[in-house]
């Protein structure tokens, strides 16, 4: 065909951007937690998001109740699964045999991590103490069964932070370490929580002056738990706003506190896409009504064509 044919993207409009979305889920702890963690993915996924991910905690911990859940979105849903996969308590035997469990059951989706771990944890010299090496190992599986993969590679994440990581000694340290997961085969990064817009945007600008290509896409908890946010402050490091917690605290009934929340949370989501960020992944903590008030006031443009009027 020659190139001065017209086609029909000749007189399409330009592609409209559609955010993504994802929620983050984790994998049960007994069996009567899995019946209602199947209620909150049949609620999730009626708001047809791109992915939910399966979190993991380091080692082989709960590797079964990763793959239950991980089946569970594979046979009993339409939605695809993005496992996280921690590079602390497993060597590299054990690690590319859960890779390779992964691959089989049709898993294309994996977020590498190292894990976190006790304070006092010192791994052993097999295990690997950063995500990079997690992105090195999946690729070279990967290349090791190309045939097998022909319709479709595996998509691989990584963890980006817009505060600095708690053990890292600056934040450019941080870029440093996001662009090298880049080189050795991320496509994607998913951010720690954060709850100032700015502070996103600011890692987005460094990054992209580093050179890193890959997407960076905001990871936001919606904000209407006073003791989950300061749980998750004592675990990442990253604290809520004062005004926003004093706010949560003296809220006069539940009804009023989710209110709060939910509109704190919808107004920083809508900044970062404002701002360009490429979409939504939201942690769930397995609840699905403040994700789904999140996702109703915000009000995402996602299911239009993206080459509506082009014929
Ligand atoms: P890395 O990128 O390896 O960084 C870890 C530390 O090592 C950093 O301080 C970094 O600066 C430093 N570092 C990295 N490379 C080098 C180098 N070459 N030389 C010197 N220092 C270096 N944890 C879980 O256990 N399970 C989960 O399911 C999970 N899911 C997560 C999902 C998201 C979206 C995010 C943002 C985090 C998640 N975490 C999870 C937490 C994560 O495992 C921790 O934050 C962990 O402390 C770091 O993991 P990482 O992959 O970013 O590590």
């Amino acid at each position: 065909m020659s190139l001065a044919t017209s086609s029909v993207l000749d007189v399409a409009p330009p592609l409209r951007r559609r955010p993504a979305l994802s929620y983050e889920l984790f994998p049960a702890r007994s069996d009567a937690h899995f019946v209602a963690l199947q209620e909150t993915i049949t609620h999730l996924e009626a708001t047809q998001p791109d992915y939910v991910s399966v979190t993991s905690r380091i080692g082989q911990q709960n590797l079964n109740r990763v793959l239950e859940l991980t089946d569970h979105v594979l046979s009993c849903t339409r939605l695809r699964p993005l496992v996280h996969l921690t590079g602390l308590g497993s060597t590299r035997e054990e690690l590319a045999h859960v890779v390779s469990a992964l691959l089989d059951r049709g898993v294309r989706g994996v977020l590498a991590l190292r894990g976190d771990a006790p304070p006092d944890y010192q791994p052993d010299e097999e295990e690997f103490p950063f995500g990079r090496y997690v992105v090195e190992l999946i690729r070279e599986i990967e290349a090791s069964r190309s045939a097998l993969l022909a319709a479709g590679r595996v998509a691989i994440g990584v963890a980006a932070y817009p505060h600095r990581h708690p053990e890292s000694p600056s934040r450019q340290h941080d870029i440093e370490v996001l662009v090298s997961k880049e080189r050795s085969g991320a496509d994607f990064a998913i951010t720690q929580v954060f709850f100032d817009p700015a502070v996103y945007t600011d890692l987005v600008r460094r990054a992209r002056r580093a050179g890193l290509r890959m997407p960076i896409i905001p990871g936001v908890i919606p904000a209407v738990d006073p003791h989950r946010l300061r749980r998750l402050a004592e675990l990442s490091g990253v604290e809520a706003p004062r005004d926003l917690l004093h706010a949560l605290d003296s809220a006069e009934s539940e009804a009023e506190r989710r209110r709060i929340g939910v509109r704190f949370t919808v107004d920083l989501v809508r900044a970062v896409l404002d701002e360009g960020a490429p979409g939504l992944h939201l942690f769930t903590f397995n609840r699905h009504a403040e994700a789904l008030d999140v996702l109703d006031s915000l009000d995402l443009d996602r299911w239009s064509s993206s080459l509506e009027g082009a014929a």
